[in-house]
């Protein structure tokens, strides 16, 4: 369906002014499924994976990567 994308991008915009604001109840450990089709939402609850690289218990990634830009190569 040609509305789901909007749809979900207000909803993304949504939570992006509640992280900013420090309102409301963001979707923080909750994975929420859409169908347009049906109009209706679930949601599922996600536990961190204490694995995880980036915030598991030992990250191995603890800053971004630093690609070099060339804007020469961009602009052909
Ligand atoms: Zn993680």
């Amino acid at each position: 369906m040609g509305t789901l994308p909007g749809t979900i991008g207000l909803i993304q915009a949504g939570e992006v002014i509640k992280l900013i604001l420090e309102k409301g109840e963001p979707l923080i450990g909750r994975l929420l499924f859409c169908n347009l089709l049906t109009a209706r939402f679930q949601e599922l609850a996600v536990q961190k994976d204490p694995g995880c690289p980036v915030c598991g218990k030992n990250p191995t990634i603890q800053s971004l990567a630093d690609y070099e830009y060339n804007s020469r190569e961009n602009s052909k």
